[in-house]
């Protein structure tokens, strides 16, 4: 979960929220009105074709391009559905295991100055990620993240995977580059 930048709210999205979130508001069945694949293009642009949670790479071509999540479920936080900032880039595997579930505690990679170290560390036996729990009191936010994406679930094998290579190639960097996985 790096860092994340979030760019300005996009104009067709700043334009057409209030209707957009009164229609669903009203009972309209959600729909992106078109807009899908345009919305994701620019979410992926903030994390560099990311999953915004685990970091596993969403390559155009590949069988998981990405998905859009609602990081409050639109099921429960319908005025929400179209927020820009409650969007990010999220694959299949994270997005399947939260489902419409949210807790408060939740991290976002784009709150104000978050920084992954602070928040996770690699167990380097079994390549999961756990909360950083020395000097930070709120340590329970990391693991509940953690849960609720499921980022141990189905990613550990591909982490080592990456972790090795950074390792071969000799690859030592202080920011959190590392810990995302490559194309
Ligand atoms: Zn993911």
């Amino acid at each position: 979960m790096i860092k994340m930048k979030r760019s300005k709210i996009p104009d067709f999205l700043k334009d057409n929220k209030k209707t957009w979130t009164d229609s669903f508001i009203n009972g309209s069945t959600f729909t992106w009105h078109n807009k899908q694949k345009e919305l994701l293009k620019l979410l992926k642009n903030m994390t560099s074709s990311h999953c915004a949670f685990c970091d596993d790479v969403l390559v155009p071509k590949g069988s998981d391009i990405g998905e859009i999540e609602h990081f409050r479920p639109k099921s429960k936080f319908k005025h929400l559905a179209f927020a820009w900032a409650n969007l990010y880039p999220i694959c299949r595997s994270c997005n399947g295991t939260k489902g419409v579930w949210f807790n408060k505690l939740l991290l976002r990679p784009d709150e104000k100055d978050f920084c992954f170290s602070d928040w996770f560390r690699i167990d380097p036996s079994t390549f999961e990620l756990k909360p950083v729990k020395i000097g930070n009191p709120n340590w329970k936010r990391a693991e509940i993240t953690i849960k609720l994406y499921g980022l141990n679930a189905k990613k550990t094998t591909r982490r080592q995977f990456e972790y090795d290579k950074i390792i071969i190639n000799q690859y030592i960097n202080k920011d959190h580059q590392p810990f995302r996985f490559m194309n």
